[in-house]
């Protein structure tokens, strides 16, 4: 017996045990499967010529023995070796053990987010199965393994046989229980049921031996009172429509119908967002149907994630992910487009000349663009559980490419306002803005409620003058990008020119710093290069300094890059200390330079400094020294 790894024991258990509402799906998780298996095959004996298969022959068998309980969903496809099944059936979630680790530590208790989010669909059987046999050969080789298991504690590999290449997964319904009745499964009109409805549009025939009746031929000596006489026979017929679910006329499609072909071809446990349907006629004919996922896959933000669309061309699906198809800030987007216009031989290379394709691409991100607008304007609440998910690519997609994208996402964009406590665009920022405000402000940081407490912020908020908080790390970069909005520049609050100052303020702050002369050259001297200017303050009300930047690079900027794991050095900031002249210290040190006590002024210099660092989110060069400072005082 080879055991299952202790992460796929968890897995199993968790799946068996939490998804008891909707147990039919494992038939749809088996069928991808072998679908899949099937395309893999097909797939193959496109590029090698040795790889010789009838197409017509392609098919999904499923049978089933009510007595004994068991059904068989088979396949004429890759099959797999005996490594293959080892690999592939012994470890749920294979590649992705250790992310579901990390996302197990985070995600306590959300159970089916879990199971959603990662390729368990072949576990599903143990739904419904106390045991599963998996005979399977491999194409091209010889021999042929089965896989069984009672889904406890792990499996047995033992050597089989199987006429040709392909799979069969057979299962052992349980029991009956309180909660379930198993016997149902095991049933023609129950399984031909389940097939129509969650598998209707697998590409290849879904074959099920159907039970007939037919009326006898009339004996000839029947008599006057002769009742006709029925028999039962059994035919092997093609369950599936293979229609594609995209050449129907949308009308004639339900919302379940399309939320079960999303669900089945794109692998995903819950019902997409939003459906997105075109048809274009002309030049070029071709059909798409788009979905926007209702939540994140968990591994989207990885390199392991591909971004694409499938292509078909005239039914034929030649390329499972096609990436020219989707700019990388609509990668989230699931769909097909089929176009009888496009060569079948099309390959990878000639793909990223191939007009036709571009055009498409561009249809398919302006309706994309199109139902995101319509969503924001008119489900704003859905348009902000989408944006949760997805914004942050979004934002990537300004910045991304020199902001060659920006125009067309900035209005897309959702950022949290200090003053409304809640999430708004930046035309509902501008629309709220009083007429002399000239540009919109900013802080990044890593918390909201951080960031609202910080004086560079109420300074702002203080002149009527909303601020939006930004806590993801895209943030600063995509505003930066971005440069300006509907022609009022984003201003990060933190850079040491806002521009907001009067004539008067600015006058009387000139006015103390003159008088403060000496005092402020001091502190200057004190703080070496970690400043490049000490500054009397026109806009801080309540803290006795603060840190604003000069120049390009901001503080959370540069907390960012400094934490990215290539150290550059040239990531610093130019740092402006800002001091307070109404704050009580400030009449502190004013007594300490007119009695000459520099080194006070020097120990209070590092200590605003460092406080000024501390309120911004960003650690204190030496906090040991900072600490005894703070002691010394103490006592
Ligand atoms: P997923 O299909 O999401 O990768 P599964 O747990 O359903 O996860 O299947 C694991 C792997 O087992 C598949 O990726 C595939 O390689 C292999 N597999 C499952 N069913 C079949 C089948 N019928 N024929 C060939 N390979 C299969």
């Amino acid at each position: 017996m080879r055991k299952f790894k202790t992460e796929s024991k968890k897995l199993l258990d968790l799946m068996i045990n939490s998804i008891y509402t909707n147990k039919e799906i494992f038939l749809r998780e088996l069928i991808s499967n072998a679908s899949d298996a099937i395309d893999k095959l097909y797939f193959k004996s496109l590029t090698d010529r040795s790889v010789e298969i009838v197409k017509d022959d392609l098919d999904i068998r499923i049978s089933f023995d009510k007595n004994a309980r068991v059904i068989t969903v088979s396949d004429n496809g890759i099959g797999m070796t005996k490594d293959e099944l080892d690999k592939n059936l012994g470890t749920i979630a294979h590649s992705d053990s250790q992310a579901f680790k990390d996302e197990n530590a985070e995600n306590q208790g959300d159970d089916i987010d879990i199971i959603g989010q990662f390729g368990v669909g072949f576990y599903s059987a143990f739904m419904v199965a106390s045991h599963v046999s998996v005979i399977s050969r491999a194409y091209g080789s010889e021999e042929a393994w089965e896989w069984e298991s009672d889904g406890i504690e792990g499996y047995t590999l033992e050597p089989a046989m199987r006429i040709s290449h392909g799979t069969d997964v057979t299962l052992v319904l349980k029991p009956n229980d309180d909660d379930e009745d198993y016997d149902r499964f095991a049933d023609e009109y129950e399984l031909e049921g389940l097939i129509r409805r969650y598998s209707n549009y697998v590409r290849y025939p879904i074959k099920m031996n159907i039970t007939h009746s037919r009326e006898l031929p009339k004996p000839a000596n029947a008599g006057d009172d002769y009742k006709p006489q029925y028999e039962q026979y059994t035919e092997l017929e093609t369950i599936n429509s293979m229609v594609p679910i995209w050449k129907r006329n949308k009308n004639d499609v339900t919302e379940e119908e399309y939320n079960e072909f999303y669900k089945s071809d794109f692998r995903d446990f819950f019902d997409p967002q939003r459906v997105i349907t075109l048809h274009a006629e002309g030049q070029l004919t071709y059909d798409a149907l788009l979905f926007i996922p209702s939540h994140r896959p968990y591994d989207l933000y990885s390199k392991q994630y591909q971004k694409g669309l499938a292509l078909y061309s005239s039914n034929v699906l030649i390329m499972e992910k096609c990436e020219e198809l989707l700019p990388d800030y609509y990668n989230f987007v699931h769909g097909v487009v089929d176009s009888q216009d496009l060569s079948l031989n099309i390959s990878r290379e000639t793909l990223q000349h191939n007009g036709q394709l571009h055009a498409i691409a561009r249809r398919v991100e302006k309706k994309i663009r199109a139902e995101l607008v319509d969503m924001r304007d008119n489900a704003r609440e859905e348009y902000e559980k989408f944006f949760e998910n997805f914004g942050r690519g979004l934002k990537y997609g300004v910045y991304s490419s020199y902001g060659q994208d920006k125009e067309k996402l900035a209005d897309l964009l959702l950022f949290y306002s200090a003053r409304e406590k809640k999430m708004v665009t930046l035309d509902e920022y501008l629309s709220g803005a009083p007429e002399e405000q000239t540009a919109i402000y900013y802080a990044a940081g890593e918390q909201a409620d951080r960031l609202a407490k910080l004086p560079v912020v109420n300074g702002v908020l203080a002149r009527g003058f909303d601020v939006l908080l930004c806590t993801e790390d895209v943030d600063n970069f995509a505003l930066d990008m971005l440069m300006d909005y509907q022609g009022k520049p984003l201003k990060n609050v933190s850079s040491s020119d806002l521009g907001l100052d009067t004539e008067d303020e600015k006058e009387a702050a000139k006015v103390i710093a003159d008088e403060n002369k000496a005092l402020i050259e001091a502190m200057k001297e004190a703080l070496g290069d970690k400043v490049t200017q000490v500054v009397v303050s026109t806009r801080i009300a309540d803290a006795a300094a603060c840190i604003t930047t000069e120049g390009p690079l901001s503080l959370e900027m540069e907390r960012i890059l400094s934490s990215a794991p290539s150290k550059n050095e040239e990531y610093k900031t130019q740092r402006v200390l800002e001091l307070n002249p109404a704050h009580p210290v400030f009449e502190v040190l004013k007594d300490a330079q007119a009695a000459g006590d520099s080194e006070k002024i020097s120990s209070y210099a590092d200590l605003l400094y460092n406080q000024a660092l501390l309120m911004e989110g960003i650690p204190v060069e030496d906090p040991i020294a900072f600490a005894q400072e703070i002691a010394k005082l103490m006592v």
